[in-house]
């Protein structure tokens, strides 16, 4: 059984979901908001850095479906 171990990481409003398994590092995701995903830091995903409405539009660039995010407000599929 493979241990899915996604990450979290929500600026009160939106809610960023990392999947460090299917992450292809690709930074495409700091290339577009680099005050957000800081892939030399620890923790690597700063959901302060944008607005929410960026976050969101950067997450749906992902190309190794590795991030995903939700207004916290509207969670869906659990
Ligand atoms: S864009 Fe997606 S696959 Fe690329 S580094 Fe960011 S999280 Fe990983």
């Amino acid at each position: 059984m493979v241990m899915e171990t996604n990450k979290e990481y929500t600026n009160g409003e939106v809610t960023i979901v990392w999947k460090p398994q299917l992450c292809a590092h690709s930074a495409i995701c700091a290339r577009g908001l680099p005050g957000v995903f800081k892939p030399k830091e620890k923790p690597w995903i700063h959901p302060h850095g944008a607005t929410s409405e960026e976050i969101i539009a950067q997450v749906a660039k992902c190309p190794s479906g590795a991030l995903s995010g939700y207004y916290n407000n509207e969670k869906e599929n659990s």
